[in-house]
């Protein structure tokens, strides 16, 4: 089994995650999917987002149609700070005949050496990098640069902030997320501020 792993707080999930995810799952002869919503981010002060019951339920409307993506709520499940290295060694174990991917943006690339134990999340997948909206050029790390397939994606620039702060400025959210997203999202008025 080829298993593409795909975490984020996906506060809210949109079509941008969505795209670049079906196009892994092409590029890479992917079995499936998993979408893992961050549970206690590392490197980002998640007080203000919404809370993981909301995340949890969005990411599983969005994905809900397509049977190669699968949901995970192992790092919302736990109090533990979510590291990477943890979820792929729990993912490795319960699927020990598998491939791993680990897909990131290129933006997490530049700060892949900040994280916890790349040596290791090296050891138990292969990096699948896809290009993200940038004016800097990214170096890629000597580190990386035997483990790293690029993804062939269009650059799509919506992102979960855009979402928020149109939600917040009352202003429509449609085709960004899919409708069921779009619904929830009104109503449990989240982002309404
Ligand atoms: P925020 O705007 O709140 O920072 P986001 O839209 O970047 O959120 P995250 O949940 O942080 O979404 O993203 C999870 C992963 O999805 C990240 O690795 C990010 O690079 C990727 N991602 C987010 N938006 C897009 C997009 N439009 N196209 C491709 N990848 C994306």
């Amino acid at each position: 089994m080829r298993i593409g792993v795909f975490g984020g707080m996906f506060d809210p999930p949109h079509l941008g995650h969505l795209i670049l995810a079906e196009l892994a799952c092409e590029q890479l002869e992917l079995d499936s999917i998993v979408f893992i919503p961050t549970g206690t981010h590392p490197l980002k002060n998640d007080s203000l987002h919404s809370s993981p019951a909301h995340r949890l339920q969005m990411t599983k409307l969005a994905i809900e149609r397509n049977s190669k993506f699968i949901l995970s709520d192992r790092e919302i499940a736990t109090s533990e700070t979510s590291y990477t290295v943890n979820t792929l060694e729990a993912i490795a174990k319960e699927n020990p005949d598998s491939q791993l991917f680990l897909l990131l943006g290129i933006d997490n690339i530049a700060i892949f050496d900040q994280w916890h134990r790349t040596d290791r999340i090296l050891e138990l997948s292969t990096i699948a990098v896809y290009d993200r909206p940038s004016d800097k050029p990214v170096n890629i790390l000597e580190i990386l640069s035997s483990k790293l397939v690029r993804l062939k994606t269009p650059l799509i620039e919506i992102s979960s902030t855009i979402i928020r702060e149109r939600v917040k400025n009352h202003l429509s959210i449609k085709y960004f997320t899919p409708d069921v997203v779009r619904e929830y999202i009104l109503e449990h008025q989240l982002y309404a501020g």
